[in-house]
């Protein structure tokens, strides 16, 4: 075992794992932030993805187009702006295991989560709740509350928060399971996350969907961490919807436009929605009739026309994980993130503690490290203090209230090189 762990922690280990890797070829397709001269070893994938190379040819693909065609670049050419989110759609299916037809690139994420909710949120009397986990993301847990206030009912009874129950803070799925069966019958929405954001763990999202389908609940799932980072199946999983955003994982653009899933159950679905002409039927919207007829799937649920030089960097990121494939990207991030778990354990076992499950079954590529000792600091000072030290080394990471550090080593363009500067990074800090 030791000799094992020690050829790990070597450099011709860590080049020749490169080396061999049959995705290695795709980081040369990404600008990777410079910190004194070399590459930084970036980590925050789970943040900001990083910029592919192609991202600048298709934004400037649009600004050509509107210099030289203007209006028409609405109907001519390549890449026709009336049509521009269908360049997207078969991709960004695949991404998420869906039907072309269930999938939207839209709006943002927080807005397609209202805009979900104003469809699939329907409370009643007697089923006005929606169960969310506890310590959700801020925005998610505003978008909740605000949507159980608009219809007049009290977040006080009406949103139920399911704690973590594990020492390490994450949640079982007993909890869920038990959570649902108890407010079953008061539940119109169960919404959960696919990777939780503070924890990096994952759920077994068909699982949660068929419990909270039991007992009369419409099920919805936030994906921002999941999407571009774990192999899904949403059209297999029965989620009546799902919604993510395009900047983290998927590599798309700081405020980059949002994806959205709508199972195809729902395709013709008459519930209400809040409807905008760029959701109205295809062939007659331009007829400019004053009643709204609905795309069937969740094109449907379309506003306005899209931002043209937003989708454009979406197209660039796309091209880059339909070459990769989400099984080579899911193999390869095992191997990552199981090299970073390994090292970890033998180097930095009284530094860091790993928050994220141990199980690759419940995890992404994140693993969230609570910083437990090192240079006389303990809690929050220590974790602060090594984050900050990393940076000033060009390893970054990121930092969540109150003491978590998150290291998200992604297959698209991380390398167990990086992976073994983090380490060696954590312990100059801690022995320097
Ligand atoms: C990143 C993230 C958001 C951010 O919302 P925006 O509308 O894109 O600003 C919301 N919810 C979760 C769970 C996230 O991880």
């Amino acid at each position: 075992m030791t000799d094992a762990v020690s050829e790990l922690y070597s450099d011709t280990y860590a080049i020749a794992q490169d080396a061999a890797d049959p995705l290695r070829d795709m980081r040369s397709q990404f600008l990777i932030p410079q910190h004194v001269g070399a590459d930084q070893a970036y980590f925050v994938g789970n943040s900001l993805g990083l910029q592919p190379r192609g991202a600048r040819a298709h934004v400037e693909e649009v600004l050509d187009k509107w210099a030289h065609e203007a209006v028409e670049g609405h109907f001519t050419g390549q890449a026709q702006w009336m049509p521009y989110h269908e360049l997207v759609r078969e991709s960004l299916a695949r991404l998420v295991g869906a039907k072309p037809l269930e999938v939207v690139a839209m709006n943002t994420l927080t807005a397609n989560l209202h805009f979900m909710m104003v469809s699939f949120y329907r409370p009643t009397r007697e089923r006005p709740a929606i169960l969310v986990e506890a310590g959700a993301f801020p925005s998610d847990r505003y978008a909740v509350e605000s949507q159980i206030r608009f219809h007049g009912f009290d977040p006080a009874t009406d949103l139920i928060e399911v704690q973590p129950d594990r020492d390490d803070g994450t949640t079982s799925m007993e909890a869920i399971e038990r959570a649902i069966a108890t407010h079953g019958a008061r539940l119109a929405l169960v919404l959960w996350p696919g990777v939780q954001y503070r924890t990096g763990q994952a759920f077994d999202l068909p699982r949660i969907v068929k419990i909270a389908h039991a007992h009369g609940a419409v099920c919805g799932f936030d994906l921002a961490h999941a999407v571009g980072n774990l192999e899904l199946a949403l059209h297999d999983s029965g989620v009546d919807f799902a919604v993510w955003c395009h900047y983290k994982y998927v590599n798309s653009g700081p405020g980059a436009v949002a994806g959205c899933f709508v199972h195809e159950r729902h395709a013709h679905s008459d519930r209400p929605r809040f409807a905008g002409w760029w959701g109205h039927e295809q062939n007659t919207r331009f007829r400019m009739g004053p009643h709204f007829v609905p795309t069937p799937g969740a094109e449907g649920w379309q506003l306005s026309n899209p931002p043209i030089l937003g989708m454009a960097p979406l197209r660039a990121s796309l091209e880059l994980f339909d070459a990769a494939g989400m099984p080579a990207l899911r193999a390869k991030s095992l191997r990552l993130t199981g090299y970073l778990e390994a090292l970890i354990r033998e180097r930095l076992d009284g530094t860091l503690q790993i928050v994220t499950p141990a199980d690759p079954a419940q995890r992404g590529c994140q693993l969230s490290l609570r910083v437990i000792g090192g240079r006389g600091l303990t809690g929050r000072d220590a974790g602060r203090a090594l984050f900050d030290d990393l940076a000033t080394r060009g390893v970054l990471g990121d930092w969540r209230e109150p003491d978590v550090i998150r290291i998200s080593p992604t297959p698209l363009y991380n390398t167990h090189a990086d992976v073994l500067r983090f380490v060696r990074a954590v312990e100059a800090w801690r022995d320097g």
